[in-house]
């Protein structure tokens, strides 16, 4: 694992009391009344004086189990401290060592890095990723960020196909590198998931278009529209390129194939958001073509990330009801005894999607769909169960007698995703594909296919933005080693 050397200027830790003095802080929302009336984002900045107390209750442990738990190995008591004693400049260049987009995760990290704080032993963790975020606005308003072109250009060509973050992270990196990179994305816009599934509530777009206006400035090229496998042949890429990179993602959908799923208004999660998304972004989307929670009952399946963001989505849209399935259990408010820290806690959580309103029923299966004349959805039918656990495999036992009916006309699959899309790319380029349904690389990131590499969900399943941007820096270590021999790109993932 290569990670950059901590900080060597004095002692690290601001306030050697701060965690014992000072409470966490909950990050400032806009009231939900306000927010549920706009597509503007829910968390509004932490003021900085706060958030200079609450970087001081950092510890600097002397094993920061921080590092762990973070995907990227942010030296995070390090930019703690220097948020502490007002070195902002300092600790937006420590972020970045290790971090090529800090906004995307500092807004939309689950962060894994506050699991495993150790301050969360005995008391609540850090607000690590409140402070990131808070550091890389203010380095943005300062015009500390701006492009980094390479110095000089190594000759080498590398298509990355996929937009997303690993794809993004894997170009910044390797165009650092001094490649020539292109990234192909079959959609009209760049940005993957960040683009057409996270909402613009819990991420406002113009912080994608601002990275990429940047990474344009360095040099980095690209199109969309271009479905390699589809109208871009994938011989025609692996003629003209000395590399490619696979950052397609894991877009295939579970879906319920119940009886009824065929009726009108039963749809996909990412269907329903992307089209709100292309609204927010100023397409004209015929109301034929729109889905609409509007004036509806709404119920949707899966309870997750996915299906908080339909709900927030769906509050936005004026529903007139929401109910939000999931099949396992509710989660307990602290800690399980099998799920001690420094694991990520399994906790019941309540997003800000939860807190503007809908209700959340657990341990439910959807057994049916029922339609009315005219081939819409009218109703679902639902039974209780209880999980067990037989050989280390999860089974879900309809309770007898808990069946239910509940009246919805719009109905949103939010269930997860099943692993790569293969028809097209992967099947022309013979890819081998792992049992799990995703894309198999070997320990430089190369998939079967001499020359062609992969990162982010495509090869993980579906993940997270952090996990991308881990995979997208050490793939591009990995085309680096393959095109040049040597290559001086970090990479925090083996
Ligand atoms: C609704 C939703 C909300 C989420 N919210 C969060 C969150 O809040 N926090 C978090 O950490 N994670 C979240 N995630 C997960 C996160 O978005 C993903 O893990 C991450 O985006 C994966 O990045 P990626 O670059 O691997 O793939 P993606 O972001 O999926 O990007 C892949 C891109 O490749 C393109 N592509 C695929 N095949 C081709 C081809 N043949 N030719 C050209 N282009 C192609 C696709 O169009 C897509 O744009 C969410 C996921 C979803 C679905
Ligand atoms: S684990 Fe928590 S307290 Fe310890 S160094 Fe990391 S952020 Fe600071």
């Amino acid at each position: 694992m290569t990670r950059p050397s901590p900080s060597s200027s004095g002692p690290r830790v601001g306030k050697v009391t701060g965690f014992l003095e000072i409470q966490r802080k909950k990050w400032p929302t806009r009231p939900v009344e306000e927010r549920v009336r706009d597509w503007k984002e829910v968390y509004l900045p932490f003021p900085n004086d706060e958030l200079k107390k609450q970087a001081a209750r950092c510890m600097d442990c002397g094993i920061p189990f921080c590092h762990q738990g973070c995907p990227l190995g942010n030296i995070i008591p390090d930019w703690n401290d220097l948020v502490y004693k007002d070195r902002w400049r300092d600790a937006i260049d420590r972020l970045h060592a290790t971090n090529n987009f800090p906004e995307w995760t500092g807004r939309l990290c689950p962060a894994p890095c506050e699991g495993s704080c150790v301050l969360g032993i005995n008391d609540d963790a850090v607000t690590i990723k409140a402070v990131e975020e808070t550091i890389i606005e203010r380095a943005f308003e300062e015009a500390w960020v701006g492009p980094e072109p390479p110095t000089k250009r190594t000759g080498k060509r590398v298509a990355v196909v996929g937009s997303g973050p690993a794809g993004l992270a894997c170009a910044q990196q390797l165009n650092r590198a001094g490649h020539s990179v292109i990234v192909f994305e079959r959609a009209d816009r760049i940005g993957g998931l960040l683009r057409y599934g996270i909402p613009e509530f819990k991420m406002e777009k113009r912080f994608v278009d601002r990275r990429l206006r940047i990474m344009e400035k360095e040099g980095v090229v690209f199109q969309t529209g271009a479905h390699v496998g589809v109208n871009l042949p994938v011989a025609d890429i692996i003629r003209d390129f000395d590399a490619i990179v696979l950052a397609g993602g894991a877009c295939h959908p579970r879906d319920l194939p119940v009886p009824g799923r065929e009726l009108d208004g039963i749809h996909l999660a990412m269907d329903y958001l992307t089209l709100q998304n292309k609204r927010c972004e100023g397409d004209k989307i015929s109301d034929d073509e729109f889905i609409t929670a509007k004036d509806r009952r709404v119920v949707i399946i899966g309870g997750g990330d996915t299906g908080a963001d339909c709900l927030g989505t769906v509050h936005r849209q004026e529903a007139r009801s929401v109910h939000q399935f999931e099949l396992l259990p509710r989660p307990p408010d602290t800690r399980a005894s099998d799920n001690p820290w420094p694991l990520w806690p399994n906790i019941f959580r309540v997003s800000g999607a939860h807190e503007e309103g809908g209700e959340r029923v657990y341990a439910v299966s959807t057994q049916r769909f029922l339609g009315d004349a005219s081939g819409r959805v009218r109703a679902l039918e639902a039974v209780r169960v209880d999980m067990v656990r037989e050989g280390g495999r999860l089974d879900f036992r309809p309770i007898a007698g808990s069946e239910f009916t509940l009246e919805t006309e719009l109905v949103l699959l939010a269930m997860g995703f099943l692993g790569a899309e293969r028809p097209g790319m992967l099947q022309d380029l013979g890819a081998k594909i792992t049992e799990r349904g995703n894309v198999w690389r070997d320990p430089h990131w190369m998939t079967s296919v001499p020359g062609v590499f992969t990162c982010g969900d495509m090869q993980r399943g579906q993940s997270l933005i952090v996990w991308a941007i881990a995979e997208g820096r050490s793939a591009a270590r990995g085309v680096d080693l393959y095109l040049m021999g040597a290559s001086d790109l970090p990479a925090p993932l083996a």
